[in-house]
């Protein structure tokens, strides 16, 4: 019996060395012999054998991959907006201009929903005079009102496409410093604007049949706690929340809804912040928040804009109810900074553990 396993072993040894020259002759020729090699070998049971096919295997031409029809000289533009109609709330500043300025740049007709109505008239006058198809529209995305009567004006002259839910506000408190009016101020924003300007996109978008997509600008803070910021976290939460049902609903619909969750970006929301809270510290916790990032810098608006673009164009036409963190590396890395900060536990709670 071991003599007979032994010689097929050695019958294998033979056939692979053959093959390993036939290999030297010719790829072609590789792609003949090698799977007679690994027959035999299989068949005697012979490890050496098998470790010595498994040695060669990476030397097999891979099959070729059917052609991609992004790739070669057929292979049309690729996040190409050309024809799309774009809405960006809060889009006169930080990361909504950014998705802004990309969208346009890629062909598409945008509409920047706005509070701030002047910066928003006044960049969209700055685009314009590039070339770019760019309006900018008073909202408060808080106000039913408000919202229904932009929207009109966006769909008077056709379809949403895309509807990225950007707008946001900030409130700095833990649940002792956060009164009602300012959950209420919060949530209107966050949380009732991604409401109310969904609807109105969502309408548009099933008028013709054509589907299109949301994108929410939610927040590391929908998945991690981030302290004293009940009022925020608990908005995010909610937009978190919000996307996935508003995706599961309009599946059928062709209607795709995704989030970006941004880590802390350098935008005016970011120095208000440090002016309101820290005067006179500005610089020192400008230094502390970018240090408290993993990777020791805050993102940059554009980081998430690109994003966005991929996110809202057709070759993301498979991603839907999807979250997608760009942090620095907040929710994915185990980092030291996360949690190297003085304890907050209570003395007397520290000392009965
Ligand atoms: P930003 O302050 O630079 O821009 C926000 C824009 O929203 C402004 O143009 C503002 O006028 C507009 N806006 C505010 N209230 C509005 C309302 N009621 N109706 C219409 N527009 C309104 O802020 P940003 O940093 O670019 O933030 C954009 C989004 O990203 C927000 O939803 C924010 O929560 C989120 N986010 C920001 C960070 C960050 O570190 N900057 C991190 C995570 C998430």
């Amino acid at each position: 019996m071991f003599s007979r396993i032994a010689s097929r072993a050695s019958v294998a040894k033979t056939v692979l060395r053959r093959s390993q020259s036939t290999l030297s002759a010719g790829a072609t020729a590789a792609r003949v012999a090698t799977p007679a090699a690994i027959g035999v070998a299989a068949a005697a049971g012979a490890a050496f054998a098998l470790s010595q096919t498994e040695a060669f295997a990476d030397k097999i031409e891979p099959v070729a991959p059917p052609p991609s029809p992004f790739f070669g000289s057929s292979a049309p533009k690729i996040l190409d907006y050309t024809g799309k109609r774009v809405v960006v709330t809060g889009g006169a500043s930080g990361i909504g201009l950014e998705m802004v300025r990309l969208f346009a740049q890629q062909g598409a007709e945008v509409f920047i929903l706005d509070y701030a109505s002047e910066i928003a008239e006044e960049r969209a006058a700055e685009f314009v005079s590039d070339g770019k198809k760019v309006t900018g529209l008073k909202c408060d995305v808080s106000s039913q009102e408000s919202v229904e009567a932009a929207f009109a004006k966006v769909t008077a002259g056709g379809r949403v496409d895309v509807l990225c839910n950007n707008a946001g506000i900030g409130h700095v408190g833990n649940i002792m410093g956060t009164e009602v009016a300012d959950m209420e101020r919060v949530m209107g924003v966050n949380v009732i604007g991604v409401m109310l300007c969904a609807k109105e996109a969502i309408k548009s978008m099933n008028a013709d049949n054509k589907g299109g997509v949301i994108l929410n600008t939610a927040s590391i803070a929908s998945i991690r706690p981030i302290k004293d910021r009940i009022a925020y976290a608990a908005s995010k939460g909610a937009v978190h929340t919000l996307t996935m049902a508003l995706a599961t609903d309009h599946l059928a619909d062709g209607i795709r809804v995704n989030e970006v969750c941004p880590g802390r970006i350098h935008t005016t929301f970011v120095d208000n912040f440090i002016k309101k809270n820290y005067p006179g510290e500005e610089k020192e916790k400008f230094k502390m928040l970018s240090e408290y990032m993993p990777n020791g810098r805050m993102g940059k608006p554009g980081e998430i804009a690109f994003a966005a673009l991929y996110l809202c164009s057709d070759e993301a036409r498979f991603v839907t109810g999807a979250s997608f963190s760009i942090d620095g590396g907040v929710a994915g890395t185990d980092h030291p900074k996360l949690y190297d900060q003085e304890s907050t536990v209570h003395p007397e709670t520290l000392s009965t553990l």
